[in-house]
Order: structure tokens, then sequence, then C-alpha cells
């Protein structure tokens, strides 16, 4: 058994810098034709020449591979309208990262509505740039994410026109959101579709499953699981692959975060054959993105080009490997399916 899919993309990807970027960047564009490529680096893509330099440098990795990478940038207060009208021409989407995630947590709500932000969201709503938030709030664990759909709703229901992507959404409650407004979008990565909090910390702990926002319970993977394999036009593929060396990892203060980009065609294949949803795979994977993203296979305009690129995979046994370079991926070791033909 064979599937091809046209032009796979990945609508949230880290390739970090230096030498990390060298070994991971290849690996992405070998099996999809283009990804959106999160900002948050040290320091941070902030500026358009930030941007400018970053996408040589994963151009240069990638050593003439046909992949776009989607830019994006750093969400912050003091983008004027000025700086947005320009970076409209070099990035897909801007991304936010509430500061509460990691530091003080007073005040959350406050900085995301104020007037400052809410500027921006306007400038960004009219020249039709896309929005892309992390959301999480700094509460317990499991109810960070539940605990921000009052604040999604109110920028959905003030910024009708604005664009927002739902990152990585991880519960049952933003899976019906995502729904009920029509400017509402998410991504959904591949580890989440397939753990719960359990993989992560049932017997032993798992390093490697770590990730934020922590998986879940069985019922909100159900509920990504339904959006994914049905041909839900709100839901696209976005792995949130990120690389960190084995003892990162491996220790005590382990980094978040699971590496699974070379091996996520192949495990969403199994996943959506094994549910019988394999028609939709491409949806998932590529279509979904198109539209809500408005791009484009014509060639016309460079930033929102799709590369044409065919990724077939066939039903056939193979070995995840232990490493790629010192990155342990997603189910290490573990035999699966299906591979990329
Ligand atoms: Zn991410």
């Amino acid at each position: 058994m064979q599937i091809t899919l046209n032009s796979p993309l990945d609508m949230h990807l880290h390739l970090r810098d230096n030498e990390m970027l060298e070994v991971v960047a290849p690996l992405s564009a070998k099996n999809f034709a283009g990804a959106v490529v999160m900002p948050n680096l040290v320091p941070p893509v902030k500026t358009i020449e930030d941007v400018r330099n970053y996408k040589k440098r994963i151009l240069k990795a990638i050593n003439g591979e046909n992949f776009n990478p989607y830019m994006t940038v750093f969400f912050h207060e003091e983008l004027t309208r000025e700086n947005l009208e320009e970076l409209a021409w070099e990035i897909l989407s801007i991304k936010l990262y509430p500061d509460w995630i990691t530091t003080n947590s007073e005040g959350w709500a406050k900085d995301i509505l104020s007037d400052k932000a809410k500027e921006v969201f306007k400038n960004m709503e009219e020249l039709w740039i896309i929005l892309n938030i992390h959301w999480e709030t700094n509460d317990f664990v499991l109810d960070r994410e539940k605990n921000f759909v009052p604040i999604y709703e109110k920028l959905a229901q003030e910024f009708p026109k604005l664009k927002i992507i739902m990152e990585h959404i991880t519960t049952k409650e933003s899976a019906e959101l995502v729904q009920k407004y029509d400017n509402l979008y998410a991504t959904i990565t591949l580890h989440h579709l397939y753990i719960t909090l359990n993989d992560v910390a049932w017997w032993m702990l798992e390093p490697h499953l770590f990730c934020k926002p922590i998986a879940k319970r069985p019922e909100d993977r159900e509920a990504l699981l339904k959006l994914a394999l049905s041909w839900n036009p709100k839901v696209m593929f976005g792995s949130d692959s990120a690389p960190h060396p084995q003892n990162a990892k491996e220790s005590a203060h382990c980094s978040a975060w699971v590496f699974t980009s070379p091996v996520a065609l192949q495990l969403l294949a199994e996943l959506f054959e094994k549910n019988n949803s394999l028609e939709n795979l491409q949806k998932f994977v590529s279509d979904n993105a198109k539209n809500i993203y408005s791009l484009s296979t014509d060639g016309f305009n460079h930033l929102k080009n799709i590369p044409q690129k065919t990724i077939t995979l066939e039903k056939k046994d193979f070995i995840i490997p232990e490493k790629y370079g010192e990155v342990v991926p997603f189910k290490a070791g573990e035999k699966i399916s299906w591979s990329v033909v």
C-alpha cells in the first residue's frame, strides 16, 4: 500500500540556529515542501534584518533542497504600522508568546489586551497579517490552555478579520473553540495525537515526551484525533518539533519539547490508516494550511509559494533511528509500519 502526498507542510517548526540548524533543517526540508519557522532564538527574531539573516542561514543549511521556510517574527507591543508594512513582505505571520508563561504571574490579561497590543492587532488585521499564539496561562499545569479560552474569545470577537492560529492545541475545550469563531484556526502536533500525560509520567519519567503544552487526558487526545482525522478545514498539521541535545533532555531540569519532524509523516500515515482515514491525510498535512494561509503553488508570490513536491509513503517496516546527531527523536528505536519511499 502506498500514499503520495502533494507538498506536505509543517505549519509550526523550531529549527534553532548554528550547528543544530545544520542538523535539523535538512531533515525537515527532505520530507516537507515548506514550514512556518518559529522566531524564538536567543535573542529572538524581532526585526526585518533578523528575519532576512535567519532566512539566509536556513537556506544555506538546507543546501538547495526544494523547501520554503515561511518566516515569522516575535510579537511585541512596539511594532509600529511602518514596521508591519515592511514586515508584511518578508513574513507569513507573527508569533505571540505571552510573557507570563515563564515570568511574572500578575497582569497577564492586561498584557495581551493592553491598548498598545490592541493597536498592533488592529494594524495586523488591516494588513492581513496572521497572528499565531502559544496559548497558555500560568495556572495549574493541566488548566493553562483551558483558562486561556476567555482571552481567545475576546480577541476573536474584537478583531473579527484577524486570522488567529491557536498553536498546538491539546484540550477538548480548544477543539470546540476553534470551530466556534470564523477567524480562529489551530495547529495540532503529531505527539499530542499519540500521547497522554500517562505516557509522560506513568511508571518512570519519560523526558523525551515532556513538552509544552503538556500532554493531557485521554478525552482531550480523542477530541484532537477527531478533528485531525476528519476533513475539518479549521485545523492543520504543525509539528512543534524542537530539537534538544540528549543531555539536555535526560537531566534534572529537563528541557520541554519533542523532536518529531523526520518521522512525522510516517507516523501520521500509520495513525490515519489505523483510523481508516488515510484519504484525509492530504488535507491535514497540506490542503487546509494552503487555504488558511492563502498559499499558492503558482510561484507568483515567493512569500506564499508552496514548492511542488511529492512525498510517497509506503506500508513497509521502518525502525526509527535512536538519534539524529545528538537529538533523540519521538519513538526512537521503535518499529513502525510506514516509511518514506
Ligand atoms: Zn513551538
